[in-house]
């Protein structure tokens, strides 16, 4: 049986100023099967995060921010298949990214196999490279990949900040208890695409 829960505040900042020498975006598994028509796992809400996506981009490319895709992937047999069944199979359509948020040649694109999109990969390595510390994260879904991308980050000390309507997740439950969960245990900024902006 469905029970009512109240959402403890969490506060929303208007204005967020960004370092770009240390912020990267992260644009998480913004692919086909999540975001569109026909997809495998489509998310309600993930399209109309698209245009709110392409403006972070282009804040982040015209004041030469680093830009990280991820890109949920998997093979044959994959043991995720057993819980979400097939989806985001290397080299299908599902798995490309949308292709109005379609990576630069120079760009980052990071295929990961789990949630995390540290778990496995070199991302940390390439962002200490860089000498990011902040880290702007949307894309999809906000309670699973997005939300472990984001406690990975803070558990390594990286500024998490998430402007919440550049992210979408399958009920308004999981959307807002990740975006609290964010706020409060992992110190992180919670606000819109439009309250940031370059130093
Ligand atoms: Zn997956």
């Amino acid at each position: 049986m469905a029970r009512t829960v109240e959402i403890p505040d969490y506060e929303i900042q208007d204005d967020v100023v960004l370092d770009p020498e240390r912020t990267a975006l992260v644009v998480v598994d913004m692919q086909n099967d999540f975001v569109k028509e026909g997809g495998a796992l489509v998310v309600p809400g993930a399209e109309a995060t698209v245009p709110r996506i392409a403006e972070l981009l282009e804040l982040a490319r015209s004041s030469g921010m680093r830009v990280v895709f991820t890109q949920d992937t998997h093979g044959d047999d994959d043991p995720e298949f057993r819980i979400w069944g097939e989806h985001v199979r290397r080299g299908t359509w599902g798995w490309e990214i949308v292709e109005e948020l379609a990576p630069r040649p120079d760009e980052l694109v990071i295929e990961k196999v789990r949630y995390d999109a540290f778990y496995g990969t070199h991302l940390d390595h390439q962002l200490r490279q860089w000498g990011v510390d902040t880290l702007v994260l949307c894309g999809t879904v906000a309670n699973i990949c997005v939300h472990y991308t984001a406690a990975s980050a803070a558990l390594r000390w990286y500024h998490v900040i998430i402007p919440h309507d550049a992210v979408s997740a399958l009920h308004d439950f999981d959307l807002e208890s990740s975006l609290r969960q964010t706020a409060f245990l992992f110190n992180g900024t919670i606000t819109t695409v439009g309250a940031l902006r370059a130093a």
